[in-house]
């Protein structure tokens, strides 16, 4: 359903070659094209015969066709299909560059990089590129095929050598591949820099995070349904000294509802099909279709996926992350204690629609795992209590009420036992951590979304996508170019579609989409509506806002037109848990509960004043911007480190092997301006050295004696002795600027002497 949005942010691939001219020249050649057949999309052929602006084309299936000269464009030769490097194409169009990625796909070659990204097509099987056996030809450099283990290897050496920090940024869209590429980055570094137990625990943080923050959606059966990164840190000699994990935005929602086919998070269905019996009879665990909050999305299974077998690896996991017993017993009850919450059911008791509490198995066994009364928990869920001055007036709920406040409190027992976990994993990852040693991070983010509705979760990820989109261009295509015109160099820049605009809508002060937002739900009496209105007021002058009917509008993202409604936008910025509840946590005698308690109760925000709304303890930041400060605090770490880019490609929504749609893949190739670096990087100059280092590295190479000794001349006499080509290399002020793979025969005549 993105392809309309994404549609309209089409970039023309660019052509370096005067198009005119060589286009003349395969005409009367009668070379191979592509063309631009109605109805079936670009296929090759051969011209037969040219008549104006129209030539007579023999397709592959053997049919001639007459088409417009426009509609064709040059093939690359067949000794071009699947290079393993998207710059070593003679001709970029689009249909070369599908061409080109298809045929390493129908090859099992998933990997093909794009200048300085490595793209990743999800084979959607398993194929044979994995295996200690190839990290230890990645690592002794003996092979230098496109891989993620290349990536990570660069990664690695790079922090080793250079001394910096490093990130390995992964992105694209839901099942693309980007958590699978995350883990298989994990096992090369766990090779590299293991010895010591520890990347074993650091590789077992997999299917615990998986378990408790994955789920099953249409799009993706194990669908990551928040962002990761992890920093995975090493000593001064390289080994992996521990791991720190941060988890952003966890989609808490899904707990209580969800689209028809899709799951809960994955614990839920492993707990109820794995836990052993005494578990189940002490803390009254049923199947999974006996709850609620996992029956009523009509999907209770994965094909494929044995959850018993799944609950057994994580208790392995959680074993060997070292996470206590006693700690993972509690954490279960918990899990238990929200299906129960699920099951609790109201009765309407007068004509106001005032609700009670049905006293079931439901309320019951909620209240035994919770540590509190049935009593208590019954009036917890259908009454409010709202501070008046000094007075406490209680009031009783109705029927939505009642069921809002039941599910605002299994959500909330649910995302505070997932960050629970995340701590926990931490504590145990950080024993060793080195202090003086470096550190790779891996980030795992949510890609662009855009659906026929999009809601303020949207809003969230498709925002964090523009700050990262903004640190793409800055290291790819802002700090490259600053750098050639610091240098002197003749360079003409490349357009890219700098998304400051995009960026300020949402970030600016006091007039930006999350202040705006905030502010708004600081008003007891705003509704969506006059949110939308307000956004419509203060935004319209940004030129990446237009406001809508209805209560929506439109945001121009970088990577496509969004439509968003502002319906539900407040409550769920709001996020609000109920007074009651809090107290309700607070008081009950399970441990985990009293700490999330506090943990809400210990936010920086005072517990009197407007923040206290009608019983509801509204946050004084509310959500919106607390992901504007985490993802802040994010792109700091990212900033203070090199980066690597890998883009996951889906090749087709059906997630079956050995299918390639077309119009998908460019969409996503677009969506994530790779065509933009592909041609930047292959007119760019991505080797560079200074004058002096150049000098100091090849001067002993240099046969002849020279006239001056001054670095740039000793460089000008080696380049000319290696018979490098002028167009090749260009002289800055200060550097030496080399195309891709120039210097490569320098290197080995300085490794053979
Ligand atoms: P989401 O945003 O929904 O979390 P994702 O980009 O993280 O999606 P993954 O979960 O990594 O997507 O991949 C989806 C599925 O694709 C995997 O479960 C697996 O079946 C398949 N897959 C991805 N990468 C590979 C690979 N390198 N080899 C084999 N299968 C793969
Ligand atoms: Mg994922």
């Amino acid at each position: 359903q993105s392809s309309a949005a994404f549609a309209d942010s089409a970039i023309k691939f660019g052509e370096n070659l005067k198009m005119g001219d060589t286009m003349n020249f395969i005409l009367k050649k009668k070379l191979r094209m592509w063309c631009q057949v109605p109805d079936v999309g670009w296929q090759l052929g051969n011209v037969q015969s040219l008549f104006g602006q129209h030539a007579k084309i023999l397709l592959a299936d053997g049919k001639v066709h007459a088409m417009c000269v426009e509609s064709l464009l040059p093939a690359n030769p067949d000794i071009l299909n699947g290079v393993d490097d998207l710059i070593k194409l003679s001709y970029l169009n689009e249909p070369s560059v599908l061409h080109a990625l298809k045929c390493r796909h129908a090859d099992d070659m998933i990997y093909t990089k794009a200048g300085p990204i490595l793209v990743a097509v999800n084979p959607f099987k398993t194929v044979e590129l994995y295996g200690n056996g190839l990290v230890e030809a990645y690592k002794h450099k003996n092979t230098d095929a496109p891989h993620v283990y290349a990536v990570a290897e660069s990664a690695f050496s790079g922090m080793m050598k250079d001394e910096i920090n490093q990130s390995i940024i992964i992105s694209g869209e839901s099942g693309a591949g980007k958590t699978e590429t995350a883990k298989i980055a994990m096992q090369y570094l766990a090779v590299q820099g293991g010895g010591n137990g520890i990347e074993d625990k650091v590789l077992h943080t997999n299917p615990i995070l998986e378990a408790f923050g994955n789920a099953k959606t249409l799009k993706n059966h194990n669908s990551s349904r928040f962002s990761k990164l992890i920093e995975i840190h090493f000593s001064s000699t390289g080994r992996i000294s521990g791991a720190k994990i941060q988890a952003f935005l966890l989609e808490k929602s899904r707990v209580v509802h969800r689209a028809k086919g899709e799951r809960s998070y994955h614990i839920f269905y492993q707990l109820c099909a794995g836990a052993p019996p005494p578990f189940k009879d002490k803390f009254n665990l049923k199947a999974a279709n006996e709850y609620t909050y996992l029956n009523q999305s009509d999907c209770l299974s994965v094909s494929d996926v044995d959850d018993a077998q799944r609950f057994h690896t994580l208790m392995e996991a959680l074993n060997t992350v070292q996470i206590r017993k006693e700690d993972i017993e509690n954490a279960f009850a918990m899990l238990t204690a929200v299906l129960w919450l699920g099951n609790v059911k109201f009765q309407v008791v007068n004509s106001e629609n005032h609700v009670q509490v049905i006293p079931d198995e439901g309320v019951e066994s909620a209240a035994k795992l919770m540590g509190c009364t049935v009593h208590e928990l019954m009036l917890a869920l259908s009454t409010r209590t709202i501070q008046a001055g000094n007075d406490s007036i209680v009031s009783k709920l109705t029927l939505q009420q009642a069921m809002d406040t039941r599910d605002a409190l299994a959500k909330t027992i649910y995302a505070s036992l997932f960050d629970w976990i995340v701590e926990q994993i931490n504590v145990s990852l950080e024993a060793g951590k080195c202090q003086n040693g470096g550190c790779i991070s891996i980030l795992d983010i949510y890609g662009f979304e855009s659906f026929q509705n999009n809601s303020f979760e949207q809003l969230c990820i498709n925002y964090a996508n523009e700050r990262l989109q903004q640190h793409f261009n800055r290291h790819l295509f802002k700090l490259e170019q600053e750098e050639y015109r610091q240098d002197g160099i003749d360079w003409s820049n490349i357009d890219f579609i700098d998304n400051m605009e995009c960026l300020n809508l949402f970030e600016k002060q006091p007039l930006g989409l999350f202040s705006l937002l905030n502010e708004e739900s600081n008003f007891p009496k705003a509704t969506d509506l006059t949110l939308a209105a307000k956004l419509q007021q203060h935004l319209s002058s940004n030129t990446c806002f237009k406001g809508e009917i209805n209560g929506a509008f439109r945001v121009r993202h970088y990577a496509g037109e969004v439509l968003y409604n502002t319906l539900g936008f407040l409550e769920k910025n709001r996020d609000p848990l109920y007074l009651d509840s809090v107290e309700l946590l607070k008081s009950c005698s399970c441990q985990l509960l009293h700490l999330f308690a506090s943990h809400i109760l210990n936010q920086p925000q005072k517990l009197s004043g407007p923040q206290w709304l009608n019983g509801a303890y509204s946050q004084k930041h509310s959500l919106g911007l607390k992901f504007k400060v985490q993802l802040f605090r994010l792109m700091q770490h990212l900033e203070n480190t090199t980066p690597h880019f890998i883009t996951c490609i889906k090749p087709n929504n059906e997630q079956l092997p050995g299918m390639f749609e077309n119009a998908s893949v460019l969409e996503q190739l677009k969506c994530y301006g790779i065509p933009e670096v592909v041609r930047m990087s292959r007119s760019g100059y991505p080797t560079r050295i200074t004058h002096q280092q150049f000098a100091e590295r090849f001067g002993f190479l240099l046969l002849d004696v020279i006239d001056f000794q001054d670095p740039l001349s000793v460089a000008i006499a080696i380049l000319q002795q290696f018979n490098v080509a002028p167009e090749m290399y260009q002289v800055g002020y200060t550097k030496l600027f080399f195309r891709t793979g120039q210097i490569a025969a320098l290197e080995i005549a300085r490794k053979n002497s």
